[in-house]
């Protein structure tokens, strides 16, 4: 039976009990490192594994256990981040600094993108290396240092759905190329440049491309811009990257990806979905 996770979250108890239901689903401790399922009781919610001596907690090898929160603040943060709450907001409500709550927001981010469709094709190539993962650890690069290379994605709407498309092969050249010689309205909004529909894509978007930055006056001279959709995907997220305040390159897809999530799950309570994602394992990049 699903538990409350807002009423077990008012106490250390209750969150813990929580969070080892959903990494240990029917009680069962399976050890992160060779996968016994036989494991003993130590104090505080540690395991150590029968078969291979491994120490373990329910957090162990999962998203959530690379931020050093304990099982309540993990509740609560998921709370705020449901809420759309800023890493500010979630600082002063859990009594941690700024960087702890940055780095757990950019966790739950992560997982949301290793659940999403092609989360983990981008996570084992270099656009996941760009993001500060490295399997194991999250090393974290300034929000401010540039990409080495800007992503390009297509966003992809099928019915109710939208679908966020990272093209690997596409650059912000070949989105200036399609203004320049096919006729691609383009629009800006701050670092973020997007286009109009483009063979099965509603829009084309990439952030904080240099060329596309510095050539927008004289591109956006030639084409009338891109008419601006009052429904789907990308209204829904124009309004809420608008907000999230100075959209770097390097935080862009993280918050693409946790859009689309937002959006095909905005008739849902999302916080059981964030919690299941921050309890999956993490995983093997190489
Ligand atoms: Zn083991």
């Amino acid at each position: 039976m699903a538990l409350d996770i807002r009423r077990h979250a008012k106490t250390d108890a209750g969150a813990r009990k929580v969070i080892e239901r959903q990494c240990w689903p029917g009680g069962r401790t399976t050890c992160p490192r060779c996968g016994a399922v036989k494991a003993y009781a130590l104090a505080e919610g540690r395991m150590r594994c029968a078969a291979c001596r491994y120490t373990f907690h329910a957090l162990t090898g999962r998203f959530a256990g690379l931020a050093g929160l304990t099982p309540r603040q993990w509740l609560r943060l998921l709370e705020l981040f449901a809420a759309e709450e800023t890493a500010n907001a979630m600082a002063a409500t859990l009594g941690v600094a700024y960087n702890t709550a940055y780095k757990a927001a950019s966790l739950v981010r992560l997982a949301i993108l290793a659940a999403s469709f092609d989360g983990l094709a981008i996570l084992r190539g270099p656009l996941g290396r760009e993001l500060g993962f490295s399997g194991k650890t999250l090393r974290p690069v300034s929000a401010d240092a540039p990409l080495a290379q800007v992503p390009v994605f297509g966003i992809l709407e099928r019915g109710d759905m939208a679908f966020v498309d990272y093209l690997p092969d596409m650059t912000p050249e070949d989105i200036l190329h399609f203004n320049l010689h096919f006729s691609l309205p383009l629009s800006r909004l701050g670092a973020i440049v997007f286009s109009d529909r483009y063979q099965r894509y509603q829009t084309l978007v990439t952030c904080g491309a240099e060329v596309l930055t510095r050539r927008f006056v004289e591109v956006a001279g030639r084409m009338p811009a891109v008419a601006p959709r009052q429904e789907g995907f990308w209204a829904y997220a124009r309004d809420r990257l608008v907000r999230f305040h100075g959209v770097t390159a390097r935080k862009f897809p993280l918050y693409l990806k946790e859009l689309e999530f937002r959006f095909n799950s905005r008739d849902n309570d999302i916080l059981p979905i964030l919690l299941a994602n921050v309890c999956t394992f993490v995983p093997e990049l190489a």
